[in-house]
């Protein structure tokens, strides 16, 4: 038999959201430049500033963040732009997880520095992101193909770096890795959005050391945003008509945020984004199975608008081999967790 299901902490009173008023309108769009997504990027023109041009590679998170980084450079006043070939500075923001695509970037940054080199001596080309925290010598010295190098947790630094940059024509670089920094306080743009579904970051970096993997070194030791500013999100979300969000984080249901002295985990984190609306959809990316609790196995049974959907990565199928991983569970625990989710919720999917 599952265990019982262990009581929610759910708030007796009304939770309060922040407001987030740069959610959807706001973003500069410079004049002349196309901006494919209008009725969600219309804003004020920004003149005498730079337009940026922020393509993404790799995971839902790095996604996510390119949508943190268009919101610190739109309160530093830089256009957006999705038309490269009008751009001033061009951010590849990256993924080192998948040697594909490191190696597309890597093209993408040759191609671009011929550019550069042949016709547009003043672009600034930057990476950002996983790419950036790994090989920044590579690219920095070795290399010598970029302006800007900015790891994960440094983003609220590049209008600094941009600035540094264009004064000193020298490379800026930023890839100090924080053990606080969540971005918690930042209104993500929308700026590729379709209107419907979007993603919520709510925790950063891992603590778990899987033998494959180079998340812990890339993006630094695992933290988790305060409570209060994700369901704020989430609200202003709604607000914008969003029907659906995906709740990410490297290791997305090992959440835990100390509120008031109290630990909120995954699930009731879970349950209380599920009380905002029963019009939201709720999914989340991406789940180890050593942190997928019954308490979260009910909260999909009890909460219709969670969606009975898990993506539990299964890594191997042969104990010993997941244990040269680190995975820190054996074939028999992944398969018997299978079953009790299925007891617990009937007609989950995986
Ligand atoms: S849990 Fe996931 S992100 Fe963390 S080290 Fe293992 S594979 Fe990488």
């Amino acid at each position: 038999m599952p265990a019982a299901r262990p009581p929610l902490r759910v708030p007796d009173r009304p939770v309060e959201y922040h407001a987030m008023t740069h959610l959807l309108t706001d973003i500069p769009v410079l004049e002349g430049t196309e901006d494919l997504d209008a009725p969600k990027t219309a804003g004020p023109e920004v003149s005498g500033k730079k337009a940026v041009y922020l393509e993404t590679y790799g995971c839902q998170m790095n996604v996510s963040d390119s949508e943190i980084v268009a919101s610190v450079l739109r309160d530093a006043g830089f256009g957006l732009t999705h038309n490269e070939n009008e751009a001033d500075i061009v951010l590849l923001n990256t993924c080192a997880i998948r040697e594909n695509a490191e190696q597309k970037v890597r093209r993408r940054l040759d191609a671009l520095r011929a550019d550069k080199r042949r016709n547009r001596p003043d672009l600034k080309l930057g990476v950002l992101g996983c790419m950036a925290e790994r090989l920044r010598h590579k690219l920095l010295e070795q290399e010598k193909l970029v302006d800007l190098v900015v790891g994960p947790d440094a983003y609220r630094d590049i209008p600094r770096l941009l600035d540094e940059s264009a004064e000193s024509g020298q490379a800026a670089v930023n890839v100090q890795l924080s053990r606080e920094e969540t971005y918690a306080d930042i209104a993500p743009v929308r700026y590729d959005s379709n209107g419907v579904s979007a993603f919520v970051s709510i925790m950063r970096g891992c603590d778990n050391m899987c033998a494959f993997c180079v998340v812990p070194f890339t993006r630094g030791r695992e933290r988790s945003r305060p409570v209060e500013s994700i369901l704020g999100e989430c609200r202003s979300l709604v607000e914008g008509g969003f029907k659906e969000v995906t709740v990410l984080g490297q290791n997305v249901n090992s959440y835990r945020y100390d509120e008031n002295g109290t630990a909120v985990s995954f699930a009731e984190l879970l349950y209380r984004i599920s009380l905002i609306s029963p019009e939201l959809r709720i999914r989340y990316s991406t789940s180890h199975p050593k942190d997928c609790s019954d308490e979260l196995l009910h909260v999909h049974a009890e909460r219709p608008n969670v969606c009975n959907y898990i993506h539990l990565p299964v890594q191997h199928g042969n104990t010993d081999v997941l244990q040269r991983m680190r995975r820190t569970y054996t074939r028999d625990e992944y398969l018997a967790l299978f079953d009790r989710a299925r007891t617990i919720v009937p007609g989950i999917s995986f």
